[in-house]
């Protein structure tokens, strides 16, 4: 729920239009819950979730390391005070040109997943570290990262031993198990498959050094989640079920799970009308959608908490919508949404948990609608 600050800072400076707050003091307590859950990992944000300046200076400050996805992200963790060797490029698909970029800027940690991503960066960062993603099901995650990135266990050995015939060095594996995931167990399956490749590899004499468990860390939406600290149980007795005493380094990369619940977004209803005289369904439309920020709603897979002054009221199911000229800019229609029959047009609502993805998600002016705003205090 937002925190005191945020509703101060909303009802002192009254923003206009909608716009997200963040609170520094929630992102603060959640790296230290993570710190806390797996004190042998090394946490490695993943800068996509919310990469504002605030939140990176931060969490440099308290130690973190950086997953990145593209150069301007490096450039992000070290503007914020982070130094190269705590910043990974985690994404599978990169240019070379950008791979070179990153090596100059003095990056030594890449992920791949293919023979061919291994050659590009073999080219343009001879000798440094690589990880191989390996496929995971997703399953019981709320957001699932599908088969884009990854490969199979089996060719995760390939890969790596292709990239130390070509002189880099073959660091890890990785995972990720699929972001908003509440089944506990998903790291168990997801460190078994790494564990073969492991084991495989050191058959050839060809020993590595990190698993790299991703995120998928959750954040409250309409249901509880079990604490960082279950999570932190679960994955290290994973660990110790598949890697006994050879527990190697390891890795998170939380995003979700650091900012999710650290933001909140004040809305406006900009209309509640009905399509017919005798059809008592509500359309309620605000002035953020899929387009503002909420593109996570897609096929209304992130189900947000709406918060209003009248919740005391009775409610009613009504289709939620946002403010474009797309007719793909419906956030919940499949699955109503309840809300107060006293809801108003021109009330304040607050989205709850919308820290993470976003202001990045927000489109630059579709429609002629100004990106999302974001205040970090
Ligand atoms: C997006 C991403 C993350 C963060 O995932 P969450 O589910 O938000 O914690 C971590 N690692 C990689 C490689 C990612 O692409």
């Amino acid at each position: 729920m937002a925190t005191q600050r945020v509703l101060d800072f909303l009802a002192t400076r009254r923003p206009e239009g909608p716009c997200l707050v963040v609170d520094l003091d929630v992102v603060r307590d959640n790296f230290r819950a993570f710190e806390k859950a797996l004190p042998d990992s090394k946490i490695y944000y993943a800068v996509k979730a919310n990469p504002a300046p605030e939140i990176l200076r931060l969490l440099a400050a308290m130690g973190s390391s950086f997953d990145t996805a593209s150069v301007a992200e490096v450039e992000m963790a070290l503007d914020a005070g982070a130094t190269a060797d705590r910043i990974s490029f985690g994404n599978t698909i990169k240019k070379e040109r950008d791979i070179a970029k990153a090596y100059a800027l003095g990056i030594r940690l890449y992920a791949v997943d293919s023979v061919e991503e291994v050659e590009k960066v073999a080219r343009a960062a001879p000798g440094a570290r690589v990880f191989c993603r390996v496929l995971t099901d997703g399953e019981g995650a709320e957001w699932p990262l599908s088969r884009k990135f990854g490969c199979v266990p089996a060719m995760a050995v390939d890969v790596l031993r292709h990239a130390r015939k070509l002189g880099l060095d073959a660091y890890g594996v990785s995972f990720h198990v699929g972001s908003q995931q509440t089944d506990l167990t998903a790291w168990d399956r997801a460190l078994a498959d790494a564990k073969r490749v492991f084991a495989t590899l050191a058959e050839e004499g060809i020993v590595l050094k990190m698993v790299n468990m991703g995120g998928g860390f959750p954040t409250r939406y309409l249901r509880d989640v079990p604490a960082a600290q279950a999570y932190g149980q679960a994955i290290f007795g994973a660990l110790r079920k598949h890697f006994g005493n050879d527990i190697p380094e390891t890795i998170i990369e939380p995003g979700r799970g650091m900012v999710g619940n650290a933001g909140v977004i004040k809305s406006e209803v900009v209309l509640i009308s009905k399509k017919a005289d005798n059809d008592n369904v509500r359309w309620v439309y605000l002035d953020i959608g899929k387009f503002g920020g909420l593109a996570e709603t897609m096929d209304e897979a992130i189900r947000y908490l709406i918060v209003t002054a009248r919740d005391e009221d009775e409610k009613a199911l009504c289709v939620l919508a946002g403010p474009t000229c797309d007719s793909a800019d419906v956030m919940y229609e499949k699955a109503p949404y309840p809300l107060p029959l006293s809801l108003t047009i021109g009330d304040e609502v607050l989205i709850e948990g919308t820290g993470a993805y976003t202001t990045t998600y927000s489109a630059v002016a579709f429609n002629g609608f100004e990106p999302l705003r974001s205040y970090v205090i």
